[in-house]
């Protein structure tokens, strides 16, 4: 393993331990379930916008599974407060595409910050899905915005 890898998997490792956002909103404009049955991950997903705008004023998640899983939705947590929906979801591309990227190119850390300790997990086919739940359940609730 490379010094960068493993620097990578200490983040994973202390966002696990350590989850932000988790926790249920006490009032949400939005909110969505996902499940990853190939590892029986589940995640409950709630957003909250600033009034008026279509800014993020809070992200709070429920929900277990395997470490990836739990990891990503607080790595999630950390990144999006802030963001309006359009720069968000150019989170969640960037972050795809680094997952489907197989360890392939340099990702974004400017926008991605620490999603890219990710990166590594574009190797195992298996795991992409643990870590793009939290992701994709983000993406369903700012459908639901629209
Ligand atoms: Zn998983």
């Amino acid at each position: 393993m490379s010094g960068l890898d493993s620097l990578y998997q200490q983040v994973i490792l202390d966002h696990s331990k350590q989850l932000s956002g988790f926790g249920e909103l006490e009032r949400a404009d939005a909110e969505r379930f996902e499940r990853n049955p190939t590892c029986g991950d589940e995640i409950t997903l709630q957003v909250a916008l600033e009034p008026g705008t279509d800014r993020i004023a809070s992200f709070g998640w429920q929900g277990r599974g395997c470490s990836i899983s739990m990891a990503s939705a607080s790595v999630l947590s950390e990144l999006a407060p802030g963001l309006t929906m359009p720069e968000l979801q150019s989170r969640v591309d960037a972050f795809r595409e680094m997952l489907r990227s197989r360890g392939v190119g340099e990702p974004d850390e400017e926008i991605l910050g620490d999603a890219v300790a990710f990166q590594g997990v574009a190797k195992y086919v298996m795991r992409i899905k643990c870590a793009m739940l939290a992701w994709v359940a983000a993406e369903g609730c700012m459908v639901q915005l629209r």
